[in-house]
């Protein structure tokens, strides 16, 4: 597999598109920029400054579908067209209040009908902290509190709402402290509506170092109690804040001390869920080439087909598009993770995405020299 085909990787891209996209990433580079950002953004709104127009013609179109889930169809049909699928992903992060959360709700079950209608949209995705207050998620509020009550049954009429309309609804997995709740309470979803088919995804973060041993018990579990377990694979990205907060508190950051740890923690996962795809569907979230390369691998040596529906690869819209294209061209099942929301409300979520481009350099080094590589390629071409 060449992650290099860069005529490949960036079919979809004009020359402006990837100009720009080369922009965005040599800033991003500049930690110092992105830390004195966050600081800027805030002074530019509190001066009214046209914050939100910058963005919208910048970086916005770079990293997201639009800014509703209709406008981010002619992305979704355009993706599609390359045989990439798309998950539609509501990015605001809205306030932690009951009518915030009925919103969403109401959102993601938009989500869950524009995907049942779209050919190219297989899975609805939410956050749990998008439906539930941090209260309840942290296990402070019993079971039988009314904000408890509320949480499950968010979380029952949306994944009754998608298995009614045959969509796979991805579960996020968000901080660490949140994950004994939803774990649980996921469980119980995968047990009651992926007994026939699998419906209900959770999310495993496997820079975890618990991670290994509860990805063995679920599949345990699932044997023992006959229900499939829908897995987005990720390694995590709540790093920096797990460790500092580990730090504060005193206690054993739940992160492995050394990417390596995590790199092997994930890769290993990855063969464990092909091992037991009788039971399991995967969802690897990842923009790592040798984790993609693992798994690709991996798949015709189990026999699979490429295109078994019950494995997808999956990168961010606007990150690692090479890696996305060159599957997808050949033959696996490739989905975007593609934002979309009002321009404003996305912001939170285009800074993280910075960040954590500032924090992969390795990788957005890469992006930058196959850009380059692909610019040179066309000019050459144009004067043939
Ligand atoms: C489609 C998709 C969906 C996603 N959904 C979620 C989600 O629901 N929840 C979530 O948390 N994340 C999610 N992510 C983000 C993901 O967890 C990673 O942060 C991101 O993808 C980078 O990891 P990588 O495998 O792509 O690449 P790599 O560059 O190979 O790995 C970077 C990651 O390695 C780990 N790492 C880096 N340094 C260290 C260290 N010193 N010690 C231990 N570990 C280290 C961190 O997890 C870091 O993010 C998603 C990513 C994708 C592509």
């Amino acid at each position: 597999m060449n992650f290099e085909l860069t005529d490949i990787a960036y079919s979809f891209y004009s020359n402006k598109k990837l100009k720009k996209k080369r922009i965005f990433l040599k800033i991003m580079r500049i930690n110092a920029f992105i830390r004195s950002g966050k600081f800027l953004l805030k002074l530019f709104f509190a001066l009214n400054l046209p914050v939100e127009w910058i963005f919208k013609k910048t970086i916005f179109p770079l990293f997201c579908g639009g800014e509703n889930l209709k406008l981010s169809l002619k992305l979704v049909n355009d993706l599609g067209k390359k045989n990439i699928l798309s998950v539609l992903d509501f990015s605001v992060e809205g306030l932690s209040n009951e009518k915030s959360f009925n919103d969403t709700f109401i959102e993601v079950k938009n989500s869950i009908i524009n995907a049942s209608n779209n050919q190219y949209i297989p899975f609805a995705v939410f956050k749990p902290t998008a439906i539930a207050k941090h209260d309840v998620l942290t296990g402070k509020l019993p079971v039988e509190s009314v904000d408890y009550q509320n949480f499950r049954h968010r979380l029952i009429e949306l994944s009754k709402y998608a298995a009614e309309h045959d969509v796979k609804l991805m579960i996020d997995a968000e901080d660490f402290a949140f994950q004994s709740v939803v774990d649980k309470e996921v469980e119980l979803l995968m047990h009651r509506f992926n007994k026939e088919k699998t419906i209900v995804y959770t999310t495993i973060q496997m820079y975890r170092w618990d991670r290994t041993t509860y990805l063995h018990y679920l599949i345990d579990k699932a044997k023992s109690e006959m229900f499939f377990v829908g897995i987005k694979l990720v390694r995590g990205a709540y790093l920096e804040k797990e460790n500092n907060l580990a730090q504060k508190g005193n206690y054993k950051s739940p992160i492995y001390s050394t990417k390596e740890e995590t790199d092997e923690a994930y890769n290993n996962a990855l063969l464990k869920i092909v091992n037991n795809i009788n039971i399991c569907e995967l969802f690897a979230g990842t923009h790592n080439e040798e984790s993609c390369m693992l798994l690709s691998n991996n798949i015709l040596k189990t026999g699979l087909r490429k295109n078994d529906k019950r494995v997808y690869f999956a990168q961010l819209y606007g990150m690692s598009d090479n890696i996305s294209m060159v599957l997808a061209n050949q033959g696996y099942n490739v989905v975007k993770y593609i934002p979309y929301g009002p321009v404003k409300e996305v912001i939170p979520y285009l800074l993280r995405r910075a960040e954590e481009n500032s924090s992969i350099s390795k990788q957005s080094k890469k992006e930058i020299y196959l850009i380059n590589k692909e610019l040179k390629r066309r000019k050459n071409d144009n004067k043939q």
